[in-house]
């Protein structure tokens, strides 16, 4: 199997700026930049066969392992949707303040990423943004819609605040989710992936890594039976949290490496580039920068790949995790 190298990291990253950098801060910079391209190339690779069956994308592409643009959003090659620059936005959010954005600084952010005319955007996305800009109200009240939207773009999160206390956490990862989505499932499920990245990044070692983020799942499935996430494989996972939850767990509970859990979660078909890009952000959180195949690197459309690169590097900085070096 070829060597996994992508184009700026390893020894060009060194020389590059990572001098210095002290040893545990290279560590949790390469890990969390595995996390915000884990996102997108699980976003571009599933785009491909969103709203598929496992059996439609069978008949269609065989196995689906290759980033190629299409879909029904007619995509260009290695182009992105609303699951990564979502994440975009709101990493604009915690890095256009001095504190932790609440959830006006969110949907203010949201707002502008509307307007910018992304490509896709779901209904409670939609509901939640315009909601906020008739009424100024950035929380949305609790409600019957537990969808996928408010985890798919919880990356940045993790990534500002890894090392910091778990109610600052909690805080500031509701906040986000809020603003268009408000369950009991949808928050819990959003609060496990912020922690399952964060104990990915600050592990910065897949083996240790792994342990704390299946715990975490486990403990996900105990306190909400309805994310249990053992048993028949979850095909066609929907956008409800559940679906799209269990599809991503199991994924990552029977594949040990970036590549074949992300191969895996998109030819399940359904919500596959939101499935991606759930477990692309955990997955690349644990594995690393330098685990992501070099083959989906470079054809990952090159402005996504480097504001990747560039709010990647700029989170990691402001995180608690960061200075207590
Ligand atoms: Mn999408
Ligand atoms: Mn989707």
């Amino acid at each position: 199997m070829a060597r996994r190298v992508s184009p700026v990291s390893g020894q060009e990253g060194a020389k590059i700026g990572m001098s210095t950098l002290s040893a545990r801060q290279a560590a949790l910079r390469r890990h969390a930049r595995g996390a915000m391209l884990g996102l997108a190339l699980g976003d571009a690779l599933g785009a491909t066969v969103e709203f598929m069956t496992p059996r439609e994308i069978q008949t269609r592409h065989g196995t689906h392992d290759t980033i190629q643009g299409g879909g029904w959003l007619r995509l260009p090659l290695g182009q992105v949707t609303d699951d990564t620059t979502m994440s975009f936005a709101l990493a604009e959010a915690w890095l256009n303040g001095t504190g932790d954005p609440g959830a006006e600084d969110c949907a203010r952010a949201f707002d502008a990423w509307m307007r910018s005319k992304p490509v896709d955007i779901g209904n409670t996305v939609r509901r939640g943004i315009v909601r906020f800009r008739h009424t100024g109200q950035a929380c949305m009240p609790i409600s019957e819609d537990a969808g996928n939207g408010a985890t798919m773009r919880c990356a940045p999160v993790a990534l500002a605040l890894a090392g910091a206390p778990e109610e600052r956490v909690a805080l500031a990862t509701l906040a986000q989710a809020r603003v268009t989505h408000h369950h009991p499932l949808t928050d819990a499920a959003t609060l496990a992936v912020v922690g399952m990245i964060q104990s990915a990044i600050l592990h910065a070692n897949p083996v240790a890594g792994i342990r704390e983020v299946m715990a975490r799942a486990n403990q996900l499935a105990r306190t909400h039976p309805a994310l249990h996430f053992r048993g028949r494989p979850m095909e066609n996972p929907s956008g409800y949290i559940v679906d799209t939850m269990r599809a991503v767990l199991q994924s990552i509970d029977l594949n040990d490496n970036f590549e074949s859990a992300l191969v895996d979660v998109v030819n399940r078909g359904g919500d596959a580039d939101t499935t991606g890009a759930i477990l692309g952000m955990i997955m690349g959180a644990l594995h690393g920068e330098a685990a992501l195949p070099t083959r989906w690197l470079r054809v990952l459309d090159k402005s996504a790949y480097r504001r990747c690169l560039l709010l990647a590097d700029k989170l990691i900085e402001r995180a608690p995790a960061w200075k207590t070096v």
